[in-house]
């Protein structure tokens, strides 16, 4: 993060949930929550969002749950990706987000960073996008008129934009837990290890029964579920024929673009190629072989 924040605006941190839903009935668009701060602040920073009022969740105690209660898993808005990082129950039964977790920046950035922050920011590279739509996640959005869930599927509109309305807000995230095996891998490509966002993402769930699930992130405009790939693979064993099926069908399911972190054409020609070693790397794991999770596969 760099400069300075060369605008005022008013700072007010709700001491509960009740007060949070008011500020945001009151103010609206004016306000801009505030939660780790790693995105907006860079953005107000930049003079790409200039808010009037800046609300802060992190004195909310509520908002920093994290519980697992057998069947799912519901990570709290003040969730942390290093808190994610530290709990068992992410490593041993979300494996997947554990991964997509621990490739998220650097260990300075995961300490404030949160989850819902990053699916919030609706940036095309978010890292936890892949593995929430495998997932089927769902996000709780709470506002003075009540609560709806949105699954993850649904939540993201375009770059920057999801179905939040502007007086709501995300409560957290609720995972069901898979109770059956399964295998999965997060394969990321930046341009360096550390503070880089995806070039590519791919995030492969694999689930005993030849269940499929491919989702991707920074090559369209929104994260998404590859469905077609899913279809072709969905009921078969793994080959090096099926493989070469399932890439030529990724492409026509991305559209990436180029900018300054890569080319278009790179970025197709990569996600082949993460795309089968996120398949290996998941079958194996499901098989209880391959590289150990949080190992870079590319
Ligand atoms: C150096 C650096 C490296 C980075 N590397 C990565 C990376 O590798 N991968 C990656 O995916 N991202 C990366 N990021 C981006 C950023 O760190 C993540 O998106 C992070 O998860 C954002 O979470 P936050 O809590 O800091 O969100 P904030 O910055 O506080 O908020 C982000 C946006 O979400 C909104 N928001 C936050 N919480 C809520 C809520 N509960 N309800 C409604 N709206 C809400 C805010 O108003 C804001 O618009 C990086 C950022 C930096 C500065």
């Amino acid at each position: 993060m760099s400069g300075v924040i060369s605008h005022e605006f008013e700072y007010l941190k709700p001491k509960n949930l009740d007060e949070l839903v008011d500020f945001l009935t009151q103010y609206k668009t004016k306000a801009k929550i505030l939660s780790g701060g790693t995105d907006l602040i860079v953005r107000i920073k930049d003079g790409f969002e200039s808010p009037e009022v800046l609300i802060d969740i992190k004195g909310i105690g509520e908002l920093k749950e994290l519980k697992f209660n057998g069947n799912s898993l519901f990570i709290g808005a003040s969730v942390t990706f290093n808190e994610l990082i530290d709990s068992e129950v992410v490593r041993e039964r979300y494996p997947l987000l554990w991964e997509a977790s621990k490739s998220v920046a650097s260990t300075a950035i995961r300490n404030r960073a949160t989850l819902v922050g990053n699916i919030c920011s609706a940036v095309p590279s978010l890292d936890s996008g892949p593995a929430l739509l495998d997932y089927e996640a769902e996000v709780i959005l709470k506002s003075r008129n009540g609560e709806r869930k949105v699954n993850i599927n649904e939540f993201f509109l375009g770059p920057r934009k999801t179905v939040l309305k502007e007086d709501e807000f995300v409560y957290g995230v609720l995972i069901p837990f898979i109770n059956r095996k399964n295998g999965s891998a997060y394969v990321k490509l930046g341009r360096y290890n550390g503070e880089d966002l995806a070039q590519v993402g791919i995030g492969i769930l694999v689930v005993e029964g030849k269940e499929y699930r491919v989702a991707h992130c920074a090559v369209g405009p929104v994260a998404a579920r590859a469905r077609k790939v899913e279809q072709l693979l969905n009921g078969k064993d793994l080959n090096d024929s099926l493989i070469e099926e399932a890439k030529k069908l990724i492409v026509e399911e991305i559209s990436p673009i180029t900018d300054i972190r890569a080319t278009k054409e790179y970025r197709i020609h990569m996600a082949k190629i993460m795309l089968e070693r996120g398949l290996k790397a998941a079958v194996d794991r499901l098989n209880g072989k391959g590289p150990k999770y949080g190992e870079r596969l590319i």
